[in-house]
């Protein structure tokens, strides 16, 4: 992943209060695209201009042929405020992130996230290396907001399960229940994207916990109740993948080495 800056020069006398929505509805207009990653994009004011500091997935990933129809109204926006489309400076590759795809036609993807991840939660299924969500087609209004907020809402919980202090239980519930509201989001989120790119999509199911070694391994798709289990793991976290529920799932992590 790169870090670049954005910078906006201002071409009239502007007040920050006009700038600062403009400049933020364009920001998320680029994260729901996937373009830029994350939640947090520091933003100073300097002399006559702006700049904000983002991580995108590919050194290329600022072009506007990427761009959605919203990031292209928020370009419309900032103009409106008396600022100029933004220039584009690379700072650098950004050393603790994952790289990114590089497969024209992948056999596989899934959905899959933890709380440690701001890369996009769309993985090839060969390399688990994650896919820039502009570049598959949109899923709904244009962009991959939809897929940005059931990332967030599936990190959250994963956030609360993994410190066990508050609200644990029913965090976990929704992690790794086949019909909990978030999985449901997630499943047809995944059902979506196989539609629109033609690739079939898994959605992850997380486990924790079980009475005992021998009963997780034994443990059946909780979607048809069929065996589901492979013989090797894959990518060292899914022990389960069923092709007709289109679900992936790890051998309970209290038992896994
Ligand atoms: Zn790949
Ligand atoms: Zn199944």
């Amino acid at each position: 992943m790169w870090v670049c800056e954005l910078n906006f020069d201002c071409y009239q006398d502007i007040e920050l209060a006009d700038a600062e929505p403009a400049i933020r509805q364009f920001i998320d207009a680029l994260r729901y695209n996937g373009q830029i990653l994350g939640r947090e994009f520091p933003t100073s004011m300097h002399q006559g201009w702006l700049s904000a500091r983002v991580v995108c997935p590919e050194k290329d990933s600022l072009h506007p042929r990427y761009h959605s129809r919203q990031v292209e109204l928020a370009i419309e926006q900032l103009h409106r405020a008396g600022l100029t489309s933004p220039k584009v400076q690379f700072r650098g590759q950004d050393l603790n992130s994952d790289t990114t795809d590089h497969c024209d036609q992948r056999r596989w993807q899934l959905l899959y996230t933890t709380y440690l991840h701001s890369c996009s939660p769309l993985r090839c299924g060969d390399h688990f290396t994650p896919v820039p969500l502009y570049r598959i087609p949109p899923v709904a209004n244009g962009d991959s907001k939809q897929i940005l907020k059931w990332q967030e809402d599936w990190e959250a919980c994963d956030q609360l399960q993994m410190n066990g202090s508050i609200l644990e239980h029913g965090a976990v519930t929704e992690l790794s229940e086949p019909d909990s509201r978030l999985s449901r989001r997630g499943r047809d989120l995944a059902k979506r994207i196989e539609y629109l790119t033609e690739v079939p999509t898994f959605y992850y199911l997380y486990r924790v916990g079980g009475d005992s070694l021998e009963a997780e391994l034994n443990r059946t798709c909780p979607g048809c109740g069929e065996d589901w289990r492979l013989a090797e793991p894959v990518h060292e976290i899914f022990d389960f993948v069923c092709e007709p529920c289109r679900l992936v799932s790890n051998l309970s992590w209290d038992f896994k080495n």
